[in-house]
């Protein structure tokens, strides 16, 4: 299959769990996960009508992304790995949505540079439901408390929250989780679901899901 055939195949997957949950199929977004792929992977799906993109490295991102968003400025560019605080000013530059936000120092640097540069970001706030040691993002308990940092004392435009389950365990209550975290906090938008486990993710409320090798193919 063409990356354009496989584009195509997610989104009809896509619709296909969207309705079965009861949901209208474009209550789900498709962000298109480009990490590792060159600007000649990901054009034919820009020709295709994708708009959203994800990219997990700054430094990677700023190699490929604004020649493509110079030839197509409705492109929305989501940040979806872990940010440095030396790389905020560089992050805030390029990004549209910002899914990581992990902690407070890094609140505090992106809170700083959207001022500064007077950009418009959207933010999720990274949540690591499985309370994984070595995997970043804010324990289920701590949410609320930095919810309020971000939203306000540091006016930043928090959208919704973001998660990476473990990957060896059923996603499903990490998702669950994820909902319930967000309907406390009074945030909309639920950013789960990976090229594996996108359709339960839909099951369980995302509105955005992430996907990579699916679309582009293995890296
Ligand atoms: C790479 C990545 C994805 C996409 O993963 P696939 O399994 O290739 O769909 C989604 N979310 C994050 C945070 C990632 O780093």
């Amino acid at each position: 299959m063409s990356v354009e055939e496989r584009l195509q195949d997610v989104r009809d997957k896509i619709a296909k769990a969207a309705q079965e949950a009861g949901r209208e199929p474009d209550s789900v977004s498709l962000v298109a996960v480009s990490k590792t792929f060159d600007a000649d992977h990901i054009r034919p799906t820009i020709e295709a009508g994708q708009r959203v993109f994800g990219e997990n490295r700054v430094q990677e991102a700023q190699g490929k992304w604004p020649a493509l968003k110079a030839d197509t400025p409705a492109i929305e560019l989501h940040l979806i790995g872990p940010l440095q605080s030396n790389k905020a000013a560089d992050a805030v530059a390029l990004f549209d949505v910002v899914e990581t936000v992990d902690r407070e120092k890094i609140a505090r640097a992106l809170a700083e540079e959207v001022k500064r540069q007077g950009r418009s970001i959207r933010f999720y706030i990274q949540v690591n439901t499985g309370l994984e040691p070595q995997k970043a993002g804010i324990a289920p308990d701590d949410v609320a408390a930095f919810v309020t940092l971000c939203r306000d004392d540091l006016g930043m435009q928090i959208e919704g929250l973001m998660c990476i389950p473990p990957v060896d365990e059923n996603p499903g209550p990490h998702f669950a989780l994820l909902a319930k975290l967000a309907g406390e906090n009074g945030l909309k938008k639920l950013s789960m679901g990976m090229s594996g486990d996108f359709e339960t993710a839909i099951g369980f409320g995302a509105t955005s899901v992430r996907v990579g090798s699916a679309i582009f193919g293995t890296r």
